[in-house]
């Protein structure tokens, strides 16, 4: 990757500025090719088409009441004292065609939901009427034409779009859609992403570690972060430090996947597993970023799907993902925005970190009366997974500033709303 743009610090030289890193990221980031899927794998997605209506909907005028369907101009005159009699002539169900239709002096017996029958433009309430006998029924009041009928076409027109492009299927849009009869709309698939952890050190949750171990955190963190930003993850387990093996795991799963991340094995050294394993194939380029924690990270692409080489230590792993991965996933799933909320906060204690890099440290954000404050959630390290876990946002002090205290403002990456 190419040099750092003049800037005056000689440290940093060698390494990509964070934002440069994403952005050369995000630029090789396409949506994934639109897929018609059910509506309820579709959920979540985002339209790829305007999709339009090709009904009315209501597709047809119906009864808002149980009552009568009649003509409003049959009971212009009723009043209490000289109520209007018409011949009931049918019944009007739900779900069926009426077979009646109302002609002049006739009403039809009608329930909530059944379809108008031809002939009648309004409705009474049973309340303000009477049936009469089998086949008679009383009108106590006119009632304006239209009373009481959901006009067909009311809510979309056919033609009109129902959902544009770009927008997102939550809980109004699946039911318009099925209401509509769009049952497998075209938009951008959730993208499955294989998920490996590298390491000899590492054994799975279920395990006790003898000592010296370590249980695979990375890949819970990996998978709940995809979760969250709409992907599918698939765990494919921990890889030791052995580059054939690392090959062989990735094959096995390329075929379903769409993209990759790993964890660990990235770093300068010649043994580092992820660069030996691909550094060879010149698709995937490994760098440092200008960032404290995360600095080294590897990217590119295996048969055309993108792989994050993420750094192994905890901390890194959680922020690399924010800063990367979870834009690029929701590029992929053809997402606008892909940032994450952002306020500008008071800090409660001392943050720091290398003068010449970003420094993003865990905090945790709270509103108060005075706007929003953020307290640090603990150390620096990289490898204290808790500060993650206490946080619920990442404090940006930007390369050439080298700490900030309390009293002073920061700007705060918000990850989880402060109610979870
Ligand atoms: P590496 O970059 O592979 O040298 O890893 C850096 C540090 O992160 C080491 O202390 C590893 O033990 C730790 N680490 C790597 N992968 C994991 C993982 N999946 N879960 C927890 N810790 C890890
Ligand atoms: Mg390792």
């Amino acid at each position: 990757m190419a040099e750092r743009h003049a800037h005056d610090h000689d440290s940093a030289e060698g390494l990509i500025p964070l934002e440069e890193a994403r952005e050369r990221i995000l630029s090789r980031i396409e949506p994934l090719r639109p897929l018609q899927l059910p509506l309820t794998d579709a959920y979540g997605c985002v339209a790829a088409e305007n999709i339009f209506s090709a009904v009315d909907l209501p597709e047809f005028a119906s009864s808002a009441m149980d009552g009568f369907a009649l003509r409003a101009s049959d009971v212009a005159a009723a009043s209490s004292n000289d109520p209007t009699e018409l011949k009931v002539v049918g019944h009007a169900m739900i779900g069926q065609r009426p077979e009646a239709t109302v002609g002049m002096g006739e009403a039809v017996a009608i329930a909530t939901g059944a379809p108008i029958p031809a002939g009648a433009d309004a409705v009474v309430p049973i309340e303000n009427a009477e049936p009469r006998d089998d086949d008679l029924v009383r009108v106590f009041d006119p009632v304006e034409e239209g009373r009481h009928i959901r006009p067909r076409g009311e809510d979309v027109r056919a033609g009109e779009i129902l959902v544009p492009i770009g927008k997102r299927l939550s809980a109004g849009e699946l039911g318009l859609l099925a209401n509509a009869g769009v049952p497998h709309p075209m938009v951008h698939p959730r993208p499955r992403i294989v998920v490996l952890s590298t390491g000899d050190e590492l054994v799975p949750p279920t395990d006790t570690p003898t000592f010296g171990q370590v249980r695979d955190s990375n890949a819970y963190t990996v998978f709940a972060a995809l979760r969250e930003a709409g992907a599918i993850p698939v765990l494919a387990g921990i890889v030791r430090d052995d580059p054939e093996s690392l090959k062989e795991a990735v094959f096995n799963y390329e075929i379903q996947a769409d993209g990759f991340v790993s964890s660990g094995g990235v770093s300068v050294g010649e043994r580092d597993v992820v660069k030996a394993a691909f550094f060879r194939r010149g698709d995937i380029d490994f760098y440092r970023v200008a960032m404290q924690p995360g600095m080294p990270q590897g990217f590119g692409f295996i048969e055309g799907k993108p792989f994050f080489g993420l750094p192994g230590n905890p901390v890194s792993v959680f922020v690399s993902f924010e800063m990367f991965v979870r834009p690029a996933i929701l590029k992929m799933m053809g997402r606008a925005q892909l940032g994450r909320p952002e306020v500008t906060a008071t800090l409660t204690g001392e943050i720091s970190g290398p003068k010449d890099k970003s420094v993003l440290a865990r905090v945790e954000v709270t509103r108060g009366p005075d706007g929003w404050t953020a307290a640090p959630t603990g150390g620096r390290g990289s490898n204290l997974i808790a500060t993650v876990a206490r946080a619920n946002g990442l404090a940006l002090i930007a390369p050439g500033v080298e700490r900030a205290g309390p009293g002073e403002r920061v700007r705060v990456r918000l990850f989880r709303s402060s109610e979870d």
